[in-house]
């Protein structure tokens, strides 16, 4: 599960980072209200920790801002503000779910479980058609010609990516930053060595190469 953390604290931010990985979940990191947006746009994670003192905006403003773009990513708020309106003020805006610093470890794994199974149970498969490939986001398969592709989880991630955002060109930076975040050990060729392995798995000429710039897939 990829779980975005947004903490501007660092010492909290380590501890949480180094126990969600070792419940063997995945974990982004970033300080800033403006980074979480970007990044839960361009690479939705499972599930959005967040806390509400921020450093360039409020946390609320965060989740008024996704959801407006009807983004629909699970929501847990941390927050040293314990006090009631607070945690309506932040349920009202959108938030799935509220905790209050200092917490106890157990109690957020517990709060995450929870969100877990209702993202489990409430999301239908999501699958995106283009050209002749066919990427299934939530059971994580794709299949080219109706024959299914087996993917490394890099070359998976890569691929959603570009066809959740079709038509958009994705940065050469913003597809790396994400090889970094899936425990890669990214070298100055990395990204061209997974697209060049996408493009012999799937056709050649799907996803296009936007020179100086990235890379990207044609809308359907
Ligand atoms: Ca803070």
């Amino acid at each position: 599960m990829q779980i975005l953390l947004v903490e501007d604290d660092l010492s909290l931010a380590n501890g949480l980072e180094l126990a969600l990985t070792q419940e063997g979940m995945t974990v982004n990191h970033v300080t800033k209200g403006n980074e979480a947006i970007h990044v839960v746009e361009s690479f939705p994670p499972d599930i959005v920790i967040l806390d509400l003192g921020l450093p360039d905006m409020d946390g609320l403003e965060v989740i008024v801002a996704l959801r407006k773009e009807k983004n629909t990513v699970p929501i847990l708020v941390l927050t040293a503000r314990g006090a009631i309106e607070d945690k309506v003020t932040g349920l009202d805006c959108g938030a799935d779910d509220y905790l209050a610093k200092p917490f106890d470890m157990t109690e957020l794994l517990a709060r995450i479980r929870v969100l877990e199974r209702r993202i489990s149970t409430s999301t239908t498969s999501n699958t995106i058609n283009i050209a002749r490939v066919s990427l299934e986001t939530k059971e994580r398969w794709v299949s080219y010609d109706d024959q299914e592709v087996s993917l490394s989880k890099t070359e998976f991630m890569l691929l959603k990516t570009l066809m959740q955002n079709a038509g958009r060109v994705q940065t050469r930076d913003s597809l790396e930053s994400q090889l970094y975040s899936w425990g890669e050990e990214v070298n100055s060729n990395a990204l061209e060595v997974h697209i060049h392995h996408l493009r012999k798995k799937l056709s050649s000429d799907f996803i296009k190469t936007i020179r100086g710039v990235g890379y990207t897939v044609n809308k359907p």
